[in-house]
């Protein structure tokens, strides 16, 4: 039988997707999220992405890296470590790359969140630092070892090594090709947001509640937390990543209603973009 090539996300699709809690829950078993992120020339990635997690209903963020002090001043419940991520303690998920850059520090915890056996989204400046053997090891030496790449249509362009124009021009085919190559699940961005698994069999999830309001500095670092939240529940990369381009484009239109949204504003309207699904 052949299966179709595309999936629409549908309203009901992620009413019944959404982790809520329940009362035997606490804030480990809600998931806890670590966030590799920001550097001194973009700390405010760090805030976006933490804000993402902690508004997408992580029960905990822990925040490794350079931005300690941006991050704890906007969000005082962050747990902050320095040091490699690893040693941060327990995590469900990680976050690695918004505005991060390619030093010497980011390269060593990029591959050492890569290590672990938890699921990792990879966005960003993280996606400049992969290669594919690691990404393959992952998969191979545990299931829990998913793998979630967010790029936007520039960053797939660089990850296949074409020009972004043919991205742009084909971009069922390239999420295909970069979640078979990868061997992850790649969510590509854009005005409509792709989700491919590295299984070819399974159709390719297509997220309608885009907004072209989105398109703002910041936004994707926003999806990377929320994204990294629904990880840490435990829903599978290819979910996790549609839910959360479902509920970031339905808070972006919520908080837009017709005129321009901050990144910070989208974060902000997580919680009643959700309402809107369950309620
Ligand atoms: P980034 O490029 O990492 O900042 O992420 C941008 C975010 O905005 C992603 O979630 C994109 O899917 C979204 N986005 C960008 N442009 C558009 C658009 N024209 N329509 C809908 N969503 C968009
Ligand atoms: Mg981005």
């Amino acid at each position: 039988p052949s299966v179709p090539a595309l999936e629409a996300l549908q309203h009901a699709d992620v009413a019944r997707l959404l982790p809520v809690p329940t009362g035997e829950s606490d804030k480990y078993r809600r998931g806890v999220v670590g966030v590799v992120a920001g550097s001194a020339r973009y700390p405010g990635a760090a805030v976006l992405a933490v804000a993402g997690a902690l508004r997408g209903g992580a029960g905990a963020v822990r925040y490794v890296g350079p931005g300690v002090e941006a991050v704890l001043a906007r969000f005082p419940e962050t747990l902050v470590h320095e040091g490699s991520p690893s040693a941060a303690g327990r995590v469900q998920s990680w976050v690695v790359g918004p505005g991060l850059g390619d030093g010497s520090w980011a390269t060593a915890a990029v591959a050492d969140v890569l290590a672990s056996d938890v699921p990792v989204l990879v966005d960003a400046d993280g996606l400049r630092l992969l290669d594919v053997e690691t990404l393959r090891g992952r998969s191979a030496r545990a299931a829990t070892a998913t793998t979630l790449l967010t790029p936007h249509a520039g960053e797939a362009a660089a990850l296949l090594g074409i020009p972004r124009e043919d991205v742009e021009a084909g971009r069922l085919d390239a999420v295909r090709e970069l979640a078979a190559r990868y061997g992850a699940t790649v969510l590509l961005k854009g005005s409509t947001t792709l989700v491919a698994d590295p299984d070819a069999g399974v159709p390719v999830r297509v997220n309608p509640t885009g907004t072209p309001w989105l398109a703002t500095a910041g936004s994707g670092d926003v999806l990377s937390g929320l994204a990294g939240s629904l990880l840490a529940t435990g829903l599978p990369p290819r979910d996790a990543g549609s839910v959360a381009a479902y509920l970031h484009g339905l808070a972006a239109r919520l908080a837009a209603r017709g005129a321009p949204v901050a990144a910070d504003d989208v974060a902000a309207w997580l919680p009643e973009a959700w309402r809107n699904v369950v309620g």
